[in-house]
């Protein structure tokens, strides 16, 4: 690895038809641009891109038609700002992967042999890993001198034991087709976890955490003393939580009904599952502002899909509370979480022989911040803690490649 004197990090975040892009400077943490490429292969691409300085913000629509143009079209806006990705003040390019399966426990350098082991768990993450490794070889082409560094959304979760990652089916069926929870958003676990402690002036190998990271996407994690235990989602991101557009936990057996008597396909019920199911299969929509606002209207069909979205929740808490035996905090984080009190009060709801308990009037705040909501003499503290993928992606890169020099 080549020696690294800049303190600045490029972080992309590759999907099939969008890179979304952040540069900061790691010597505060700051950002110094944010965009956005989407609609990648259409003729009607847009492009975002604000300076963070100035405040200055420039869009831009026409066909940009990969992302070997979209990283191209990104370079030349960083450089309108004097930040252009040839400067000798950029340390390395940090990428978002989805799947690192079990084979990746930490940020890792990308060489040949990792870019051919993400290829290789494509089959379990086929949206997702595709985009990411055209990315990581886009960045590469564009700055081959640099290093290029993988964070894995499942990397947090590897400290899972057995016991929890394991589903109770044919062990030799699952190793051939390596079936197994692996769990995702764990660079937003990994980040509101250590957060969480730092809110609670604790060392984050001696306190305890379930984080909620509910967005579009939801899952929850048992933290036990900074490590991972347990996480809902499996080993795609279907199990667990009911999301905006993903069922969340069923009998499996849905699958084989929905098979032999619905007459699906395997590819309809798999749209069903993940696109059509969850809030916007239970009530049409998926945005929990809506959701809310029909429910404040006396909609029963909103009223129920909250309950279910709710009930859902509290036996993950519960479930999580049981795994840890002990809880210092619990940490609601991502679109919802940070800003729908309703759901924190609904949650927490009932569960004071649990020491949990939410105060109305903190639970109202809004803020940017990481804060409590609980009592203050709350034993078991409830927190919203604002996630921030990005910049954990930023300091683990980071991190890696000042230990490289
Ligand atoms: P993802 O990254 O999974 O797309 P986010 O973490 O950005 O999701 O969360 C998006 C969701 O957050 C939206 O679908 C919406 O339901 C919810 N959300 C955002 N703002 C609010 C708000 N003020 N009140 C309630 N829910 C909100």
């Amino acid at each position: 690895m080549s020696a690294t004197r800049g303190t600045r990090v490029l972080v992309l975040n590759s999907g099939s038809s969008s890179v979304k892009y952040q540069l900061l400077d790691m010597r505060d943490s700051s950002r110094l641009a944010v965009g956005l490429v989407e609609r990648i292969g259409e003729e009607t691409s847009r492009l975002k891109h604000t300076h963070v300085d100035s405040g200055a913000t420039r869009e831009w629509t026409g066909p940009i038609p990969d992302h070997e143009a979209a990283l191209k079209a990104v370079s030349e806006e960083l450089a309108k700002d004097g930040l252009g990705l040839d400067s000798p003040e950029l340390a390395a390019i940090g990428h978002r992967v989805v799947h690192g399966g079990q084979s990746f426990t930490a940020p890792t350098v990308v060489d040949d042999a990792v870019l051919a082991e993400i290829e290789r768990l494509i089959p379990v993450a086929p949206l997702h890993n595709p985009a990411n490794l055209t990315g990581i070889r886009t960045a590469q082409a564009l700055r081959p001198d640099l290093p290029q560094v993988a964070v894995f959304d499942t990397a947090f979760h590897t400290t899972m034991p057995e016991s929890a990652a394991r589903y109770a089916i044919d062990v030799a069926t699952a190793d051939e087709h390596r079936i197994r929870r692996y769990g995702f958003h764990g660079t937003s676990h990994a980040y509101v976890a250590r957060a969480t402690a730092e809110l609670l002036g604790k060392d984050p190998s001696e306190t305890n955490v379930i984080v909620l990271h509910l967005g579009n996407g939801a899952s929850a994690s048992a933290v036990r003393s900074g490590e991972c235990v347990d996480t809902s989602m499996g080993l795609t991101p279907l199990e667990g939580l009911v999301m905006g557009t993903r069922s969340g936990d069923m009998d499996p057996a849905v699958i084989f009904h929905l098979a032999r008597v619905g007459g699906m396909s395997i590819d309809e019920i798999d749209n069903l599952l993940n696109k059509k199911s969850g809030l916007i299969g239970l009530c049409g929509d998926n945005d929990m502002r809506e959701i809310r606002r029909r429910v404040d209207e006396g909609d029963e069909q909103a009223e129920l899909a909250f309950e279910i979205y709710i009930h859902r929740l509290k036996k993950y808490i519960g479930a999580y509370y049981a795994v840890l035996g002990t809880v210092d905090a619990i940490a609601f984080t991502a679109g919802v979480g940070e800003n729908a009190a309703s759901v924190r009060e609904a949650a927490v709801a009932g569960l004071e022989t649990l020491g949990l308990a939410v105060d109305g009037d903190l639970n109202a705040v809004r803020s940017d911040e990481p804060r409590l909501i609980s009592p203050s003499d709350a034993r078991v503290k409830v927190a919203v803690v604002p996630t921030d993928e990005e910049l954990e992606i930023a300091t683990q890169t980071y991190g890696l490649v000042r230990k490289g020099d």
